[in-house]
């Protein structure tokens, strides 16, 4: 096998190849099985290896065609018809489909101008975005999060596009009155910030007083649960944990569940009729009919497994065993989330702690930015099993001793 990089990220490390997965393990090529305490990106939310995703990919390939996205496909429908029966809020009956994350935000952002455009205010066309953040990696998304090793050298930002502290209202509102209100068509935000803020939670109240600025100057509210949606937190999106109303809901990552790429942004149904009659374009690839079809059976598999509601549960045991074993650990800062979402806040460089977990054969994930220097993100597949569980936060804990007796 030639583990030869084929990325083009100079400064990293050489990451073992990955040649299969099963459950919550990852199998490397020269052997070795590494404990995905990550789900990847955070993605894998019902773990590797689920062939029935794989023959539902399979039939639509053989049985498909290529035909542009504004076309309704067999396939297309019945993602479309999943997703607002049985995953969406009601009132969200729309869906814009997408291969990713990024696509899923970018189309938000332009979502969001369309929708000013059709209610006939063009000079609305900034988004406000929250200290820190991540949305994605187009132009658009760099430009509207806030992170500031991800920004490093794409600077200046494509749009100037305001931000606001990810916990202060009153500041929200500082911003909005000194950008002037007419040029603001919508705020962005995840509700439980994720690779950005490793978890930084906002209270109610703050999620009240966010709802109540966004219907004063009558700008969209737009959730970003790329990485909170479809389980992670225990909940269906991460928004339904806080007093919060989103005109628009932006989805990826768990919706394809790591088998493939798939996104898709959903709207009121009273926000997408006003939509401008430009629309919003498609990706050529969006709304995929292989990708549609594998995420209905990861969609099927969460249902029939119950599986949010377990991430619900194997996260309060998951929350309690972080907390046992690392509340006033020398090397943390504060563990904190819900589900199987959780960030720990680390006060020495989290690359040191990735390496050493991973020569213990775990994969924790990388995060932190601006008031979140250092930390990184444990959010296994939903599968985990309690033994898996307590080698992921045992291996946690002797992988920061490890680095702080170093
Ligand atoms: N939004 C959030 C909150 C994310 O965490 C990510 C990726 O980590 C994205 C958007 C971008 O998604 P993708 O990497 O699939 O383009």
């Amino acid at each position: 096998m030639n583990d030869a990089r084929y990325h083009f990220a100079p400064n990293q490390s050489d990451p073992p190849t990955i040649v299969g997965g099963e459950g919550c393990w990852l199998h490397t090529a020269d052997g070795r099985r590494i404990l995905d305490g990550a789900g990847g990106a955070v993605v894998g939310n019902i773990g590797w290896g689920r062939a029935e995703v794989a023959d539902a990919t399979r039939a639509a390939m053989v049985h498909g065609a290529y035909t542009v996205p504004i076309w309704p496909t067999e396939q297309r429908l019945l993602l479309r018809d999943r997703l607002v029966e049985r995953w969406l809020p009601e009132g969200f009956t729309k869906v814009f489909f997408t291969s990713g994350g990024s696509e899923s935000t970018d189309s938000a952002l332009r979502l969001a101008r369309n929708y000013q455009l059709g209610k006939g205010r063009p000079g609305r066309w900034k988004v406000v975005g929250r200290h820190p953040s991540y949305h994605g990696m187009t132009l658009g998304t760099i430009a509207v999060a806030s992170h500031l090793t991800r920004q490093r050298g794409f600077e200046p930002l494509l749009l100037p596009f305001p931000k606001v502290p990810w916990n202060d209202p009153e500041a929200m509102i500082e911003v909005i009155e000194g950008e002037d209100p007419e040029t603001i068509a919508g705020f962005i935000a995840e509700p439980i910030t994720g690779a950005a803020g490793a978890c930084l939670t906002a209270s109610d109240e703050y999620w009240r007083a966010v709802t109540d600025i966004c219907h004063r100057y009558d700008i969209l509210l737009i959730t970003d649960e790329v990485m909170c949606g479809f389980g992670r937190t225990g909940l269906t999106f991460g928004f339904q944990h806080f007093p919060f109303e989103p005109d628009v809901i932006v989805g990826g990552k768990g919706l394809g569940g790591g088998y493939v790429p798939m996104g898709a942004i959903s709207a009121r149904t009273e926000v997408a009729d006003v939509l401008a009659e430009a629309g919003l374009m498609y990706f050529t690839f969006g709304g995929n009919d292989a990708a549609c079809a594998a995420s209905v059976a990861v969609l099927d598999i969460m249902e029939r497994e119950g599986l949010v509601d377990r991430a619900a549960k194997m996260g309060a045991v998951l929350g309690d065993r972080l907390h046992a074993e690392l509340d006033g650990h020398p090397a943390v800062v504060e563990v904190r989330g819900r589900g199987m979402f959780y960030g720990i806040e680390l006060n020495i460089p989290h690359p040191e702690v990735i390496a050493e977990a991973l020569s213990r054969d775990l994969w924790i994930y990388p995060a932190g930015s601006g008031p979140v220097p250092s930390a990184v993100m444990v959010a296994p597949p939903f599968v985990i099993s309690d033994d898996e569980l307590e080698l992921l936060v045992s291996t946690i804990r002797s992988s920061l001793d490890a680095v702080v007796a170093r």
